[in-house]
């Protein structure tokens, strides 16, 4: 197959000496040999090896920059491409310099995450894996990245595949018997289906028992901060944060949107809502923050909820509290450095000791209690289970559930002895559903789309 040649920088921009930059397809050595001069030229070097050279202009012959190339040759790359990268040391503007001569040539831009769909297409990923790839780029934990890395190596195309063959095989089954409508091999087939069925529907369970627990480690613990006006909740995020990226003011109600911060405390990410101050309201711009909260406090796997240790509870916090009964909730009484007017007994009263703080943002004191508060609630040993096949993508979330709907819809067919050219469709559907997670059968539209969540380069 013939691909035309690509090329992108593929470290991050302006971070180490060197910077790479990857040129990948039929004709990368040849294209790249146009600009580069060294003792041994670049098409007859051995694979796999490094070439001492210099870039030049071949429109004036001027040398641009010393670099080293390493040719690695179909199919030993990652795209299974012909690939040249180029380690350039002179830093941003000179890898530039020599991405632009590249793309005089006949070489274009990478779109983004186009080596990856490369390596996709010759068969060297299959989705799933190419799919960790971008979680890998955006993870936000070490255990997330963990999880992703796992992905890559393909644990979940493993188990993804072994349902798939079970599946087909029962398809198999069916299709023999078919034709054979006498009644005992009715019977047989049917009790058949109910059995593989019912055990195809045990592991998808078990995959997606671990898809809750992927969620929450990808993405970070949802957190929404809740509270009045004024109580602090802004100074919370950012002392967490340790950033200001949330506006701090001296007007109650100023926090009209929801903020997002991600954080991570002993290890456990958490993605935290700053949240307008959930009360009854007639200014519009504040309504629309209010109903925001309401959302924000429905999707929240764990709720911090700011009262002020200088006030007497309010009756909206009250009302609050029957509201956060059942929910994952730390009370936090803040500003200990004013003068106590808050009742905590009300607050024990209605939540575990473990779970209401007193601290002050101002003088950065009780946020170490806090933190262990926060660690105390999930880290009680159920978060570290390791080793599973983690499903985090919402992708295959839905795609794993809606096998498992078509397995479940086949079972209970066949349990009526429906006849079982009919149950065959429903066997069929979730073979093809488990397949879309691995790219078996996937449209052209949804791989590019996977794809272009990629960064640049990658
Ligand atoms: P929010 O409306 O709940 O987000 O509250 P803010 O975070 O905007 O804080 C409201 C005001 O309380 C600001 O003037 C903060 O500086 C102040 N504040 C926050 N934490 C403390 C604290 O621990 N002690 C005192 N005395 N003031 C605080
Ligand atoms: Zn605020």
């Amino acid at each position: 197959m013939i691909s035309d040649t690509i090329a992108a920088i593929s470290t991050a921009v302006g971070e180490a000496g060197i910077a790479i930059i990857r040129v990948s397809g039929t004709d990368a050595v040849k294209e790249t040999e146009r600009i580069f001069k060294s003792k041994t030229p670049l098409t007859e070097v051995p694979t796999h090896t490094v070439t001492y050279g210099h870039i030049f202009n071949p429109k004036d012959g001027i040398k641009v920059e010393e670099v080293l190339a390493i040719v690695m040759r179909a199919p030993r790359s990652f795209t299974m491409e012909d690939v040249v990268e180029i380690h350039c040391h002179g830093g941003v503007v000179s890898v530039k310099r020599v991405l632009d001569l590249l793309l005089q040539q006949d070489v274009r831009l990478a779109e983004p995450g186009e080596f990856t769909k490369r390596a996709f297409i010759n068969g060297r990923l299959d989705l799933s894996q190419a799919e960790a790839v971008i979680d890998l780029i955006r993870s936000k934990s070490d255990r997330a990245f963990n999880i992703a890395l796992k992905q890559v190596d393909g644990a979940l195309s493993k188990k993804i595949k072994q349902i798939r063959h079970e599946l087909i095989e029962l398809m198999a089954h069916i299709e023999v018997n078919i034709d054979y409508p006498e009644h005992d091999v009715q019977e047989m087939t049917s009790s058949l289906i109910v059995n593989k069925s019912t055990a195809a529907i045990e592991e998808i369970d078990r995959l997606l028992k671990t898809a809750s627990e992927g969620k929450i480690l990808r993405e970070g613990i949802v957190t929404a901060i809740v509270g009045r006006p004024n109580v602090g909740k802004s100074s919370l995020l950012n002392a967490l944060a340790q950033e200001n990226k949330a506006i701090v003011t001296d007007i109650p109600g100023t926090t009209r949107d929801v903020i997002e911060e991600f954080v991570t405390i002993n290890g456990i990410p958490l993605k935290l809502l700053d949240t307008a101050g959930i009360r009854e309201t007639t200014d519009l711009v504040e309504q629309i923050g209010v109903e925001k909260s309401r959302n924000a406090l429905e999707q929240a796997d764990l709720i911090l909820f700011v009262v002020n240790y200088n006030e007497p509870l309010h009756e909206d916090e009250l009302a609050m509290m029957q509201q956060l009964q059942g929910k994952q909730t730390i009370v936090i009484a803040n500003k200990t450095d004013l003068p106590q007017q808050v009742d905590l007994k009300v607050l024990y009263s209605h939540f575990p000791a473990q779970q209401v703080v007193t601290l002050s943002i101002l003088e950065q004191e009780g946020l170490d209690q806090l933190e262990k508060a926060i660690s105390g609630l999930f880290f009680s040993g159920t978060l570290e289970s390791n080793d599973l096949t983690y499903v985090s993508n919402v992708r295959h979330i839905a795609l794993l559930k809606q096998a498992r709907q078509s397995l479940e819809e086949g079972k209970e067919a066949a349990e009526v002895y429906v006849p079982i050219d009919m149950i065959q469709i429903d066997i069929r559907l979730a073979w093809e559903r488990l397949g879309e997670i691995i790219g078996d059968a996937v449209s052209e539209s949804l791989i590019d789309q996977i794809f272009s969540q990629f960064c640049l380069g990658k």
